[in-house]
């Protein structure tokens, strides 16, 4: 019998953590419990659609209570099952050990296709899945938070926010119960575009690492590189974007779901979003070549191709084609263990989703301290910082009888606002983790690639704690 691809998804995990596993000291008991789904919901219930009634299928996986509360996305989507959330809970678990943000790993799904409901279904849809959670103690400030993923966005958020207070009015804490929500609805600047930002980061880091671009033949730096895009989603166009804008990059491909196409010149992602949403298709943008099929896109020569949409996309089927030298994944699992193995033998490197696109989760710790805080970033600080300032030029004037022009005097003098504070917290976080996983690459001996080095990161981290923890008898 064939696996299901869910299946495949979930094993390419745990074998990924094996393979790791290897390359640690962690005694056998302890790597059994972080791999181990600590606990899912199943969850069936009633929603009124039209004059009927649709029993809709729901899960909560938490995969690890090692930090609480637990964290992670909820994803709408068709193919939505139990192994696909503990795969991707797994990933969780993983991916905030990497980024330190003290969390356990958790992902929930609604097994629906979000395009065939009206926004009024969605909204009951949401609400009956958050009073379910509620329910059964599956959601909470200090138990475990929900956040966007594939299918969900900051309308999402907001709905499930008003559910949870409706329930829990008198917690002073309720709003962190979920992240990723509408800043007007106790959400953070910069979470919208965070998972693209980080993946810019992320891919920054490695193409100004020298020995990397050596091996793969490639000039240092992101300036020029040729990139794919496949998703075109929150992930997709916000890694496009920023890449284009501040990483000088060119998008020489784009993939979506109803086909993909091709520039040599680039592709304006901007403008790419505005014309799909004025005809409903990427097909027959101008000054571009549509490809035969969205599949196409993925096989053809590049510098960097990010995979931005679901799971078990690159398969031991299309990777022997794959002719690109950097795989940036940001969306989940999108690389299978067939195919890593291929990929790997001919040399490209695969940065791993469970540190690249961990930008997402990274704001929304920064969105969950600032609701338990209840002051948004930068607001003590920013006048007096910019009052100094502007007392240190004075003093710079002073000395050197010259006066200071006024573009330079408003840059220089500026207090940090949360948006820059988000991005400098982001920026750190990706710099500081990529640097901890190339150190762990470049020091483990025969290691086959970075998420190995990535897994072992978070293994040790992981594993660290369950020791301080002590365990149970
Ligand atoms: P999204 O729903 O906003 O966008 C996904 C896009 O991919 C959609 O436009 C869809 O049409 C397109 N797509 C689906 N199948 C495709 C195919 N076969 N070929 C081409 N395009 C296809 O979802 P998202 O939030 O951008 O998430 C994308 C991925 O990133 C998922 O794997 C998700 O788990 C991961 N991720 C998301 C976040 C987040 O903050 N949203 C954080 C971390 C990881």
């Amino acid at each position: 019998m064939t696996k299901s691809s869910n299946a495949t998804f979930l094993d390419s995990v745990n074998r990924n953590f094996d393979r790791a596993a290897a390359y640690t000291e962690i005694p056998q008991g302890i790597l059994q419990q972080i791999k181990a789904c600590n606990a899912v919901y199943e969850i069936r219930f009633p929603v009124r659609i039209g004059d009927k009634i649709e029993v809709i299928e729901a899960y909560r996986a938490q995969h690890s209570h090692h930090r609480m509360p637990t964290k992670g996305g909820i994803r709408y989507n068709e193919n939505v099952d139990k192994e696909e959330v503990e795969a991707l809970a797994a990933l969780m678990t993983y991916k905030c050990a990497i980024v330190d943000v003290p969390f356990g790993g958790a992902k929930g799904g609604v097994k629906i296709n979000p395009k065939e409901y009206t926004e009024d279904q969605l909204e009951r849809i949401t609400r009956r899945y958050t009073t379910e959670l509620i329910r059964k103690n599956f959601i909470g400030p200090g138990i475990d938070v929900p956040a966007p993923d594939y299918g969900t966005g900051p309308r999402e958020m907001a709905w499930i926010y008003d559910t949870y207070l409706t329930f829990k009015g008198g917690d002073i804490d309720a709003a962190g119960c979920v992240t990723g929500k509408p800043v007007s609805q106790n959400g953070i600047r910069g979470r919208n575009e965070a998972t693209g930002r980080g993946v810019f980061y992320g891919l920054r880091e490695l193409c100004d690492t020298g020995d990397a671009m050596k091996k793969l033949g490639l000039e240092k730096g992101l300036k020029g590189k040729k990139v794919v895009i496949q998703g075109l989603g929150n992930v997709g166009s916000f890694t496009g974007s920023i890449m284009q804008n501040e990483g000088d990059i060119t998008i020489i491909a784009v993939s979506e779901y109803e086909g993909s196409i091709y520039s040599d010149k680039g592709i304006h992602i901007e403008e790419l979003m505005a014309y799909r949403k004025n005809t409903g298709s990427i097909l027959g943008f101008p000054g571009t070549t549509n490809l035969p099929n969205k599949e196409a896109a993925l096989e053809l020569e590049c510098d960097i191709l990010i995979p931005a949409a679901l799971e078990n996309q690159i398969t031991a089927d299309n990777a022997p084609r794959i002719k690109a030298k950097i795989i940036g994944e940001a969306a989940n699992g999108p690389v299978t263990a067939d195919a890593e193995a291929m990929l790997n033998k001919a040399g490209i490197i695969i940065v791993p989703d469970m540190f690249l696109n961990a930008g997402g989760v990274t704001v929304s710790y920064f969105e969950w301290l600032k609701n338990l805080s209840h002051m948004r970033f930068g607001r003590m600080e920013k006048r007096f910082d910019s009052n100094t300032y502007s007392n240190f030029v004075g003093l710079i004037e002073k000395m050197t009888a010259k006066q200071i022009g006024d573009r330079e005097r408003e840059f220089l003098t500026r207090g940090a606002d949360e948006i820059d504070l988000v991005r400098s917290g982001l920026e750190e976080t990706m710099v500081t983790s990529f640097q901890q996983i190339w150190e762990t690459y470049k020091t483990k001996k025969d290691i086959d690639g970075l998420r190995s080095a990535a897994f072992v990161c978070a293994l040790e981290k992981i594993s660290n704690d369950y020791s301080s923890l002590g365990i149970f008898p």
